[in-house]
């Protein structure tokens, strides 16, 4: 399945919550969120709906989750069994596993204003973890790893534009920003409930194990 380029705010009003898919205007009150809380489409407000079944339940949330990630399904579900198959709680360790992702921690040390855009630093090459160039959105970044931006894409505008409005979003406690040299320690794992994530994991955990 090819990754969603549409309109990425139907995808939060589809989900009546705001994913921050659209870097800053999800800040603004341009927020279609913020304006109209309904599904998109021509009958998106209508009081008559269909009843919503328990799959259905799960599977909102989960798209809830991949799309917030901006993940394939594939990429989804590859997670998911890599948390499944660790010891602890599988929903924890899967938005462990998914906040850990180096397009993630890009985007949450304020170097994009969006996933898609911390996304597309790291496939052209712009970072380096411990000073070894790495270009795999999924890298899983470990505790003392230091991402910094490479000394030839220190200029780039969209890297400075996005971290003069990092305080609108502040860097969780798990990440260390250092602004002046554009880099950026992942401190520790983080606890679920410190991570910024408005889903419920656990009906994924349910859907998956049907
Ligand atoms: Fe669009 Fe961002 Fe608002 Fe979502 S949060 S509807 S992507 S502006």
């Amino acid at each position: 399945m090819a990754r969603y380029t549409g309109a990425v705010c139907k995808l939060c009003r589809r989900e009546r919550q705001k994913l921050f898919l659209k870097g800053a205007k999800c800040y603004t009150e341009k927020c279609p969120v913020e304006r109209r809380n309904y599904p998109p489409g021509q009958h998106g407000d209508s009081k008559r709906r269909a009843k919503v079944t328990e799959y259905g339940i799960q599977l909102r949330e989960k798209q809830k989750i991949k799309r917030t990630y901006r993940l394939l399904e594939k990429q989804f579900r590859l997670s998911f069994e890599k948390a499944n198959r660790q010891r602890g709680v599988t929903g924890e360790n899967f938005v462990k596993i998914l906040e850990s992702r180096l397009d993630n921690v890009v985007y949450r040390l304020g170097f994009s204003t969006s996933r898609a855009g911390a996304r597309q630093l790291v496939l052209h090459r712009h970072l380096s973890i411990n000073n070894n160039v790495v270009n795999i959105p999924s890298y899983q970044v470990k505790a003392g790893d230091i991402i910094q931006v490479r000394p030839k894409s220190r200029k780039l505008d969209t890297i400075h534009e996005s971290l003069k409005r990092v305080s609108d979003r502040h860097v969780p406690g798990w990440l260390q920003l250092d602004k002046a040299n554009l880099k950026g320690t992942f401190l520790n794992m983080p606890e679920r409930v410190d991570v910024p994530l408005n889903a419920n994991e656990q009906l994924v955990v349910e859907l998956y194990s049907k």
